[in-house]
């Protein structure tokens, strides 16, 4: 026998159970950023290599370490999105969209790849929902954008496991003196660091902040402080920022070690962890990148944004035990008995399931109990059974499968006889809407 194929490592099918939790949290997703004026927009599953490493920066983790770079056939590189702004931004760009009323305000929910060690919560292809808005400063758009993700959590019932934290990493130019303070604290000290953080520490001193290893994180809490190195303006917004997230009620933590790890932000910075897990279970974060238009050759235009990882927010619903509506559940099997009986149940299976009843039916086996098997295996509520007398007689058999109960009813009647049992609300009722000419 042929060796059996496996999903590569780090990657996983999503079965239909799961998928009932993405269908989900891509409704929700979509509802509460189309109520604020949000519109999607999908980027290309890869792009240019150097759209990554202009936006993302050449000494961040995810550049050195979690691309998917390949050359194409003409030997241009190209990568798999490890996250979603720099595509964003690029076509914020190629797309002229600083001509469209400002701020433009767009969302996507699309896969992203890392080659990262995979591990629980880390996987190499993972969904992620984000929106940004571009084209305005004003630590009130930092606020509402935080707000909207808080909304997201709250729908799906994980607002409280989560803990918002915040902090502000100032203007390229204040990061640059903090950059330097930073450096001059941990030279002398690099025997206590570990591997990753004595290569971070001259091409990207502030990662050293938020190490996860023990001996890093002592440093760390010692290490001179931001606040120090803060410009006028970005303390002011970022007091700003707090008074509106107060007068919104949405609670965070201040956290001097966050610092994101990815070049672009600037001022505001945020994620969402997990309250009891913290730094290593984020299920999101964001933050303000007012240069990051201009380093990727449009004009100066400030922006925020959001990401929020949708495996992780699946693992802390499914550990409170936290479930969604299922949608798949059919209704009815149609049980047909020779030629006659499907020509008459193909169209009937056709109505019903325009009615909205989720009905399966005319499979290729022939006898009844076979047939009932099949029904009872797919957990369907009604049968409808239609035989050669039935097909004669204008009527078809109704069995309730859990009671093995029987009603005969005239073939007309079987749609509202059927819907009547089920309720109206439970109908799988579709309309595509409306086109327009
Ligand atoms: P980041 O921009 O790296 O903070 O990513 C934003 C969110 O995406 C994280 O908070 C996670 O929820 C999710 N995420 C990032 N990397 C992965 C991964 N390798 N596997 C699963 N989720 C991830």
């Amino acid at each position: 026998m042929a060796d059996k194929f496996q999903t590569p490592k780090g990657v996983h099918d999503i079965l239909p159970d799961d998928h009932d939790y993405y269908t989900f949290i891509k409704k929700v997703v979509r509802h509460r950023l189309r109520q604020a004026g949000f519109r999607r927009i999908s980027t290309p599953i890869f792009e240019a290599t150097e759209v990554f490493q202009r936006s993302i920066g050449n000494d961040t983790d995810i550049v050195q370490k979690e691309m998917y770079t390949f050359s194409d056939k003409k030997g241009r590189s190209l990568t798999l999105k490890p996250e979603g702004t720099a595509g964003v931004v690029r076509a914020y760009i190629e797309h002229g969209m600083a001509q469209w009323p400002q701020p433009v305000e767009l969302y996507y929910v699309e896969p992203h790849f890392r080659y990262d060690r995979p591990q629980k919560g880390r996987y190499r292809q993972f969904w992620q929902f984000g929106f940004e808005v571009i084209g305005e400063t004003d630590p009130a758009l930092d606020a509402q954008v935080i707000k909207l993700a808080y909304q997201i959590h709250e729908d799906l019932g994980v607002a409280d496991l989560l803990s918002l934290q915040i902090n502000t990493i100032g203007t390229p130019e204040s990061r640059e003196k903090y950059q330097m303070a930073l450096k001059d604290y941990y030279i002398g000290k690099e025997r206590s660091l570990c591997e990753d953080c004595n290569n971070r520490l001259h091409t990207n001193p502030m990662r050293l902040l938020d190490c996860k290893e023990e001996d890093c994180r002592i440093l760390a809490q010692l290490a001179p402080k931001m606040e120090n190195f803060l410009d006028s303006d970005s303390k002011e917004f970022h007091e700003d920022l707090k008074d509106f997230l107060d007068g919104m009620g949405i609670k965070y933590e201040e956290n001097p070690q966050l610092v994101r790890g990815l070049d672009y932000y600037t001022k505001t910075v945020f994620e969402f962890w997990d309250a009891k897990e913290g730094a290593q279970n984020s299920v999101g974060g964001g933050g303000r990148y007012d240069g990051l238009v201009e380093l990727m050759g449009g004009q100066p235009t400030p922006a925020v944004g959001y990401a929020g990882g949708i495996e992780r927010i699946i693992a802390n619903m499914k550990r409170e035990k936290i479930r969604v509506p299922k949608k798949d559940n059919l209704h009815v099997f149609v049980v047909q008995l020779g030629k006659d009986a499907k020509l008459k149940c193909l169209p009937l299976i056709n109505k019903m399931r325009e009615r909205g009843i989720k009905t399966m039916g005319a499979i290729g086996k022939d006898s009844l109990r076979i047939q009932l098997g099949i029904a009872d295996k797919f957990e369907t509520p009604w049968a409808v059974i239609v035989g050669l007398t039935e097909v004669r007689e204008g009527v078809a058999i109704i069995r309730d499968m859990e009671k093995g109960i029987q009603e005969t009813v005239d073939f007309e009647d079987i749609i509202p006889s059927i819907i009547k049992k089920i309720g109206d609300k439970s109908l799988d009722k579709y309309s595509p809407g409306e086109l327009i000419y």
